[in-house]
């Protein structure tokens, strides 16, 4: 059975040292959490991933979803009283506002928790996650009506939710969609079409589920700009807010798939099915860019969180399984032979996946932070910077964090040997549940393409410049700190590099828009090199003050600086080839005859 235990620890290094949680404490929300009530909320939230979703991941993906014969759909065994167990302990509300039942503590905490939960329970977690995105959407765009009917039950949980982009003829594309709105003349619509590959579509846990469908107007222009956002609840809300009649939606069919086994994913069947507008006609990507961009975020923290169980599992094995001799001799004279941790490729494989790992999570946690700013803060200029740096990070934290979170969940694997890749170890899981995280919320490349061709340039480079002025900064200001050399040197080289890379496109991407299509995917890991980069500085920083403070936690710190060391010597590097790749342009990628493929 694999073991989890979620990160407490780390993460309270993070909000006590790195980014002192105390300093936000004028933000709406941030009162109420000090330091001991943040590590009691946490330590709660931890016990109930590694207690009662953990436990299910393996069987969740053995047994699966099933459609029964009437069209509805049934969790695994113990996922509907887990997900009880979190919504009666108020997880879903936990950042959401109190108007509506929630209990509007800082939304960095919800971003922690995601990643216990996406640990331990990836499939399990999703059916909150996507509910958290709808209510998201629902409070920036929905009507106060539409508020007042949805919110309290979906803060509950007593609701989820859902969100209906993808039709079989378009996935990226959404400018293509089909599925129509025809109006009622009640001020509601009849949604008609096919949505396919929708997560938590349809499912035994909750009461009713509130769909948020992407559908186009009778008459509407083509293309994107002819799209509108709907609500549409599986079972209607009477007017005293009881449930009524079943609305016109169903699951067709559940899709076979590769991981994620526990979550439903559904071919939905919209046949008239009684909807209403969510914000403006024919602005509905706006409106659900709210949803997408929360659920870009948490599919990063996904990624960061199979990472993380994944080298848990491996160091487990690592120092337990018997294999060979050190090259220095014996280790472990007594023993047949010594744990496979001895081994120096061993150790190279799991000092990158650590160092990975807690500069994820100190990522996370510092857009956590900025996503409290933007939305939190009456400060005109704080909340702009946190907006930009939110627009800017989006992609990075999604492409990044799940491309190398798929990788680490591989190399993970890669420490069992032959018994990585049978199931009963889990391991193949978490490489499987890990690869969805590069493909939905927009595949990988859509992320890097997003960043080079819309956020770079936004508002004429304000947020790059903001980010690379304050990562100079930094530098600058503790350049003279001997102790820090080792950080940052390196991150300014890195830092020189992105800025380098930035500046090619800039000159060399505008007139051919190939060039900027062929570095997309090489610059946005760069960024994420950088900001994990940044990250670690920050990181070693807060852990050599630490030490200094001599209160009995100088090992951990010293594993603090000596992983940042190695992340370095080892990952930083790679800035240089990125930059490499970068600059040599789109003219061998693109120079062959599609024939020639
Ligand atoms: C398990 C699972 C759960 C999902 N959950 C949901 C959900 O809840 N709701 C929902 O609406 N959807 C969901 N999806 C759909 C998912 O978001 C899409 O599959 C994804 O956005 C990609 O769309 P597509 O599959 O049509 O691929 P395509 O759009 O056909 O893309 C195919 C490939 O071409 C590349 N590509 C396409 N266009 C470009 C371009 N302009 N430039 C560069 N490269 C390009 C893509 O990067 C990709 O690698 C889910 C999918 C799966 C498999």
């Amino acid at each position: 059975m694999p073991v989890y235990k979620a990160p407490v620890e780390d993460v309270m290094f993070l909000l006590n040292d790195v980014f002192p949680i105390e300093r936000y404490n004028n933000l709406p929300g941030f009162a109420d959490a000090t330091p001991d009530t943040v590590e009691a909320i946490l330590a709660e939230g931890a016990k109930l991933c590694e207690e009662v979703f953990a436990p299910l991941n393996l069987s969740g993906d053995q047994e699966g979803c099933t459609r029964n014969p009437d069209g509805s759909v049934t969790t695994p065994k113990g996922f509907k009283e887990a997900y009880e167990a979190y919504s009666t302990g108020g997880w879903m509300g936990l950042a959401a506002p109190e108007e509506y039942g929630g209990q509007g503590l800082p939304s960095v905490l919800n971003t922690i928790m995601q990643e216990f939960v996406s640990s331990s329970n990836l499939a399990l977690g999703m059916y909150p996650g996507l509910t958290q995105g709808a209510i998201a959407a629902l409070i920036e765009h929905g009507t106060e009506e539409q508020k007042q009917i949805y919110l309290p039950k979906m803060t509950e949980g007593t609701w989820t939710g859902t969100m209906n982009l993808t039709e079989p003829h378009c996935g990226t594309d959404l400018g293509m969609l089909k599925t129509k709105a025809v109006p009622n003349g009640d001020g509601s619509y009849a949604i008609s079409g096919t949505k396919i590959f929708i997560s938590a579509g349809d499912h035994d846990m909750a009461e009713n589920i509130v769909h948020l469908v992407l559908a186009r107007i009778e008459g509407a222009p083509a293309g994107t700009k002819g799209i509108s956002l709907f609500v549409v609840p599986k079972v209607l809300v009477n007017e005293d807010g009881s449930l009524g009649e079943r609305n016109g939606v169903s699951c067709g069919s559940l899709e076979h798939k590769m991981g994620i086994h526990g979550n439903a994913t559904c071919v939905m069947n919209y046949d008239g099915a009684k909807g209403w507008l969510v914000g403006q006609e024919n602005r509905g990507l706006n409106a659900m860019f709210v949803m997408m961009n929360e659920a870009r975020l948490a599919v990063g923290v996904q990624g960061l969180a199979q990472s993380e169980v994944a080298y848990q599992n491996a160091v487990a094995y690592a120092k337990d399984r018997l294999q060979g001799r050190s090259l220095t001799g014996a280790k472990y004279p007594d023993k047949p032979a010594d744990p496979i941790i001895v081994h120096p490729d061993v150790r190279r494989t799991l000092m990158s996946i650590k160092a990975f790992n807690e500069a994820g999570r100190a990522l996370i946690v510092w857009t956590g932070l900025n996503s409290d700013i933007a939305h939190r803060s009456s400060d005109d200029t704080q909340r702009q910077t946190a907006e930009d740096y939110m627009g800017l990070m989006t992609p990075v934290v999604k492409g990044v964090l799940t491309d190398l979170g798929f990788d680490n969940a591989v190399k993970a694997q890669q420490m069992f040997g032959g018994h990585g890749y049978i199931e009963e170890w889990g391991m193949s899981q978490f490489v499987r549940d890990a690869r969805i995280t590069q493909i939905y919320e927009g595949a990988n490349g859509i992320q890097a393409m997003d960043l080079v061709g819309r956020k770079l340039g936004k508002d004429g480079g304000r947020a790059v410049m903001t980010f690379f002025n304050e990562v100079g900064a930094f530098c600058q200001e503790n350049a003279g700190d001997e102790s820090l050399k080792a950080y940052i040197a390196p991150l300014q080289q890195g830092l020189g590099h992105l800025q380098q890379a930035t500046m090619w496109f800039m000159q060399n991407a505008m007139a051919k828009p190939d060039n900027a299509g062929a570095g997309a995917t090489d610059y946005m890991h760069l960024f994420g090199t950088v900001v994990m980069g940044y990250m670690w500085a920050k990181m070693a920083k807060a852990a050599q003050t630490r030490k200094a403070e001599g209160n009995g936690v100088a090992d951990k710190m010293d594993a603090k600086l000596l992983t940042g060391r190695f992340f370095m010597e080892r990952m930083m590097p790679e800035t240089a080839t990125r930059l490499a790749r970068i600059t040599t342009g789109a003219d061998t990628t693109m120079a062959l005859p599609v024939e020639a493929f």
